[in-house]
């Protein structure tokens, strides 16, 4: 679970969250919404310390992510980040970019990370690339392999920005899948997401942002299909 509490952050003169409260609960899925420049990846980027928090409290399962004394690296393990670009390691096959951070931080025998690796590839239905190499692969195989890298360390939750943004349309499905499918297994999933229809269907809560603040937040039927701010009423109107 994670939550978090009156979170600032500024870059420079920049305020960019501006007290946030925000919370995901164990097993629950919970979509970002927001326009452009609102801060939605600078609050998903606080929850794992890409970002150093101006102010405010973030708890990563009952452990305070801001404390000093708190050992970030252990805590990072625990959670599964998944980007926009896949970041995938172009010179290492598939199954070697799944087992390089199995073996190097969860100290893994080789055998044990492919094994885990194989399992992995497996979920995102990807079996038969184990060998290819990311230059082979479509952009959406490339983002279902960095999905199953990030499973295939176990986290108790996983973070998705934007997953899909950077996919041609046609690859887009494919990707939203395998996340359903994982939420559907019970992931705790804090997803900032541009796909509407993903949200609604998928979603256990969505919270659109804006302007560094939460504006709103709720079932996906109430805040996409009946939002209470207007300034919600704006941004959907342009996305939906
Ligand atoms: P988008 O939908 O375009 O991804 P976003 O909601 O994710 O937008 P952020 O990336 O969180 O928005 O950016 C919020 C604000 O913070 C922007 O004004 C951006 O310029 C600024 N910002 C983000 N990262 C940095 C950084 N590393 N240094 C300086 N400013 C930054
Ligand atoms: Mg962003």
């Amino acid at each position: 679970a994670i939550e978090v509490r009156n979170l600032y952050k500024s870059f420079g003169d920049n305020e960019v969250l501006k007290g946030i409260d925000f919370h995901v609960d164990h097993g629950e899925v919970v979509c970002v919404i927001g326009p452009s420049g609102s801060g939605k990846s600078t609050l998903l980027r606080c929850v794992n310390r890409l970002e150093e928090p101006t102010s405010g409290t973030i708890m990563v399962e009952g452990v305070d992510i801001t404390d000093d004394e708190t050992d970030l690296d252990k805590v990072r393990t625990r959670i599964g980040m998944v980007f926009q670009q896949f970041n995938l390691f172009p010179h290492l096959n598939v199954t070697r970019n799944l087992t390089l951070a199995q073996i190097r931080a969860k100290k893994r025998s080789k055998s044990e990370a492919g094994e885990v690796a194989a399992r992995n590839l497996a979920k995102v239905g990807l079996k038969d690339k184990a060998t290819a190499f990311p230059a082979q692969l479509s952009g959406g195989q490339q983002q279902r392999v960095a999905i199953a890298r990030a499973l295939s360390m176990d986290p108790d939750m996983m973070l998705f920005d934007e997953p899909t943004s950077a996919l041609d349309p046609e690859l887009v499905g494919d990707v939203l899948d395998v996340m359903k499918q994982l939420a559907k297994d019970g992931m705790t999933m804090m997803v900032v997401t541009h796909e509407m229809g993903f949200a609604r269907e998928v979603g256990d809560r969505v919270v659109f942002m804006d302007g560094g603040v939460v504006v709103e937040q709720g079932k996906p039927d109430d805040v996409l299909g009946n939002p209470q701010h207007e300034r919600t009423k704006e941004f959907l109107s342009k996305v939906l």
